[in-house]
């Protein structure tokens, strides 16, 4: 088999920040040691996010010139609506300025305190949308995801036999909607089956609750589905999409993810009652239902985005790249969750680091000797992130698991930044028992993964 290249040419460039590793040591002291402080332009690959960092097409530039600023019924909201219906078959659909917007609508018009809702994992904004209206997120993931080094296929499935449970215990009533998340973000970007919403949808249906999918990797997802479940190896990424939204309610969206676009989002339905609220509360907080806290332009470049993510040789090359710098990473025996995600690759900090317990946040040290080494900047997802301070008597509770993320932006970086990428962690990874401990000096109430201070320090 022959290489799948990027399937774009490149006719603009920005130039990479090479930095050497005295002034790397110089700012990631000046940040207090947490890459959140770090300033952009001294980072050489920068795989914090791949959210918003993606890289627009020729025809997204040339569609933001089109870009209608009429306040009301602008030709591009006409553009944006009639595309995310051909997508997604929703009748009524409301633009938003990202994903949380949408969470915030849905959350404030159909929840109330004590109600729940289900997800196979929620995303954190989700989560905190949800707690912010007085409602409770209860995580569903399949029993399969708990063992992130197996290859089982579909680990971001829901578990159905645990909502049938919750639902029984709980009562329907309590239940407004159901959710799920496509590709499950939490659990390493792991897709879901046509089969699992299937299945979730039939549950759901004898029981009267809708289902609202957070379509954020929508077209991963799709991807995913053509490749591994039979039955669905002909179809285009288009139509095994329409089928996924053909068993929902309604939708969440993040255009800063499978939009390929650098701001915006969605939410849809068909019901004309919920619509109704939903258009009520939009006016109110994200401006007028046919631009919704985006410019004209903004429209235009989701609108073509949302189709080139269909693009059949364009997924192909995203999860090509994934699954090469997640091949080379195993063959060197660095621990990764496996299979390779939709979006990235999840490195396990405490497994690479033996010598350090989940007080002393591997981590964070994992995510600091990677910039010290060579610029990349990753992630923490583990107990600085999702662990729970100390507080009031109680002791720090660490999180589930520990994991560092290497999210790939979109049509950004080539075959030779990853090269790099896997060389820079190679060195890391010899040498990984000189990766330090380290602790929190300073942090905030909530979120305090984004502002903390720290501090590495010697364990011997
Ligand atoms: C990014 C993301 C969100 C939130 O989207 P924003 O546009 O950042 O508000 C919600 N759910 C999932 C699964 C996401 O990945």
């Amino acid at each position: 088999m022959r290489t799948i290249i990027e399937p774009f040419r490149i006719k603009m460039t920005e130039a990479l920040p090479i930095t050497t590793r005295g002034r790397r040591a110089e700012r990631l002291a000046a940040a207090h040691n947490n890459v959140f402080l770090l300033d952009a332009e001294d980072i050489t690959i920068d795989l914090l996010t791949d959210s918003g960092t993606g890289a627009m097409s020729d025809r997204q530039w040339a569609a933001l010139m089109l870009g209608d600023e009429s306040y009301a019924g602008s030709a591009s909201w006409r553009h944006f609506e009639r595309t995310v219906r051909e997508i997604t078959g929703f009748e009524h659909v409301f633009p938003t300025h990202q994903d949380r917007a949408a969470e915030r609508i849905l959350a404030a018009t159909r929840l109330k305190p004590g109600d729940i809702v289900p997800n196979n994992s929620h995303f954190d904004t989700t989560r905190a949308n949800i707690e912010y209206v007085g409602a409770k997120a209860v995580d569903l993931p399949s029993p399969a995801s708990k063992d992130i080094y197996s290859d089982a296929r579909f680990k971001g499935d829901m578990d159905v036999d645990a909502l049938e449970r919750l639902i029984a215990t709980e009562g329907a009533s309590k239940i407004p909607f159901c959710m799920i998340t496509v590709t499950n973000n939490a659990a390493g970007g792991q897709p879901v089956s046509m089969e699992n919403i299937r299945n979730v949808r039939a549950l759901l249906g004898a029981h009267g609750v809708p289902l609202v999918v957070d379509a954020c990797r929508y077209a991963e997802n799709a991807y995913f589905i053509k490749q591994w479940e039979a039955g669905f190896a002909d179809r285009d990424l288009i139509d095994i999409a329409r089928d996924m939204f053909s068993l929902c309610d309604g939708a969440t969206m993040s255009a800063k993810k499978d939009g390929l676009a650098n701001i915006g989002g969605f939410l849809a339905c068909n019901n004309d009652e919920w619509a109704e609220d939903f258009r009520n509360l939009l006016i109110l907080t994200e401006g007028f239902p046919t631009y919704g806290g985006l410019a004209g332009r903004d429209l235009e470049a989701v609108a073509v985005g949302l189709k080139e993510a269909l693009e059949f040789d364009y997924q192909r090359y995203r999860h090509a790249t994934v699954e090469y710098l997640a091949s080379k990473l195993i063959a060197r025996g660095v621990p990764i969750v496996r299979p390779a995600g939709g979006h990235g690759v999840f490195i396990d900090p405490g497994v690479f680091c033996p010598h350090l317990g989940a007080g002393d946040y591997p981590g964070i040290g994992l995510v600091n000797a990677l910039y010290l080494e060579g610029g990349v900047r990753a992630v923490e997802l583990g107990s600085v992130m999702f662990g729970r301070a100390a507080a009031g008597g109680e002791a720090e509770a660490p999180a589930l698991r520990e994991l560092v993320r290497l999210a790939l932006p979109r049509r950004v970086y080539t075959q030779s930044h990853f090269d790099y990428v896997v060389e820079t962690l190679d060195l890391v990874w010899r040498r990984r028992e000189a990766i330090p401990a380290h602790r929190i000096v300073r942090q905030a109430p909530f979120l305090r993964h984004f502002t903390a201070h720290f501090e590495p320090f010697e364990t011997r």
